[in-house]
């Protein structure tokens, strides 16, 4: 394996390292031939609108932003409240606070409810009802239609929430699959709907290949599938519209002088790639992306770094895979999302168990923002980027100041959490930091 070495033994070892991708070409080179188009997410965002009337009568919820799926750009005004040291303090930070994303709670809202609509789309054009207006969603002859069908998807938790929402919504039959390392909560939640939920002991991959083998064989059957989904990348892809516009309304202005660092967490790829592709066609290089893996399961930087991609799982360098951050409890990558990171990802980093359970208690502190652990990765980007040597040479190589970075964190689930069990990791990250002398 030609990996960088040190970076590797780090990496075996379990320690936070920083990998800075030194294959990320510019975007106007690389974004044409990485088989999407700009016009595919203005596709995606289309129907998402054409859809905003029935999304609204399904969950009221949407009525105040007319059936959009969207969640607030939140600026942090004290940053020094987050990061200690002095380095920190004048810092220009926003969450973007996808744990608020009405719907589902996370950041799998935009991209899983999306790739239901896309199926509703093609089932109702099969059978005959298709209408522009999507209004064919309330007719009778359409609900027996859906009710014959299974929607099936394999999932860490939130993809299959995501889904189990939207799909029982439009009354299909919906099967998820999942790894043992699903929340119980989610779990519950997803058989209250009325979905069906089917375990496995082992890992991620394999819930989602058995969820793919048992959905080819049924004609009436509709599989999601998370590794390779390009509607689930579109449907991700149309936050950075979103985010554009919101960016607009604060006045900054985004240029290569003043850019956008934006650090996402990751687990197959999906939905911060997504993100990522959709940011670099609106601002080009001016917008600097960042994925944030658990150091138990850094399943894209060990695609990219080793150059396998998805051939590659984490388990092969004696990492378990196993983590507190549910949703990047992932051991391999996607193949076509890691292929286009390859040449448009800034870089990613990988974070400590601790530290997912000490941002959580910093940012509830500090904001009063009630995040769950996966959605917590984005924060320990910003110290490894201006503490560690690599990161700062990152910054100072390209001309970069640091006082004209706009850093934008997403917080990518935690809403639906139930309160007990937001209230533990809050505890246990209260007692790590006090271990550490820190806050
Ligand atoms: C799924 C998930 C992610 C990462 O999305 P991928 O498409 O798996 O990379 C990040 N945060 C949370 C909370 C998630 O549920």
């Amino acid at each position: 394996m030609s990996i960088d070495s040190g970076l590797l033994a780090d990496m075996r070892k379990g320690r936070p390292i920083l990998w800075i991708n030194h294959d990320c070409n510019s975007a106007d080179k690389e974004l044409p031939d990485s088989g999407f188009l700009f016009e595919d997410i203005l596709d995606a965002e289309d129907i998402l609108r054409s859809y905003a009337p029935v999304l609204e009568r399904f969950y009221p919820e949407l009525k105040k932003s007319g059936g959009i799926i969207e969640s607030p750009l939140i600026p942090v005004l004290d940053a020094g409240r987050i990061f200690k040291g002095a380095a920190f303090s004048n810092l220009n930070l926003f969450i973007k606070a996808d744990h608020l994303l009405p719907v589902s709670g996370s950041i799998k809202a935009r991209g899983g409810i999306f790739s239901v609509l896309k199926h509703v789309d093609v089932i109702a054009a099969k059978h005959g009802f298709f209408t522009d207006d999507r209004g064919f969603v309330f007719a009778e002859e359409a609900l027996d239609v859906f009710s014959k069908y299974t929607v099936s998807v394999g999932s860490t938790g939130n993809l299959g929430l995501s889904i189990g929402i939207a799909g029982r919504a439009f009354g299909f039959n919906v099967s998820v699959h999942m790894s043992s390392d699903a929340k119980g909560w989610k779990k519950d939640m997803l058989k209250s709907l009325g979905a069906d939920v089917i375990e496995y002991e082992s890992d991620y991959s394999e819930a989602c290949s058995q969820a793919r083998m048992s959905a080819e064989q049924d004609p009436f059957a509709v599989f999601i599938d998370d590794e390779n989904s390009s509607d689930l990348f579109l449907g991700y892809s149309t936050a950075a519209l979103r985010l554009k516009s919101q960016l607009e309304e604060t006045g900054i202005e985004v240029t290569e002088e003043n850019p956008l660092f934006v650090y996402l967490p990751c687990g197959v790829g999906g939905a911060p790639g997504g993100i990522t592709f959709g940011l670099k066609h609106l601002f080009g290089d001016a917008v600097h992306c960042f994925f944030a893996e658990p150091v138990t399961a850094p399943a894209m930087t060990l695609g990219l770094v080793s150059n396998r991609y998805s051939g590659i799982s984490v388990h092969e360098i004696g990492l378990s895979g196993k983590t507190c951050a549910d949703g990047l409890a992932v051991g391999r990558a996607s193949e076509f999302v890691s292929r286009i990171m390859a040449r448009i990802l800034n870089g990613s980093y990988t974070v400590a168990e601790q530290d997912f359970y000490r941002y959580l208690a910093i940012l509830y502190d500090a904001e009063g923002l009630r995040i769950e652990p996966s959605a917590a990765a984005g924060f320990a980007g910003i110290p490894m980027l201006f503490e560690s040597s690599s990161g700062k040479e990152y910054i100072t190589s390209r001309g970069i100041s640091q006082e004209n970075i706009t850093h934008i964190i997403w917080t990518t689930g935690g809403s639906m959490e139930p309160e007990d069990v937001f209230t533990a990791n809050y505890k246990k990250g209260k007692v790590l930091l006090k271990q550490q002398h820190l806050f």
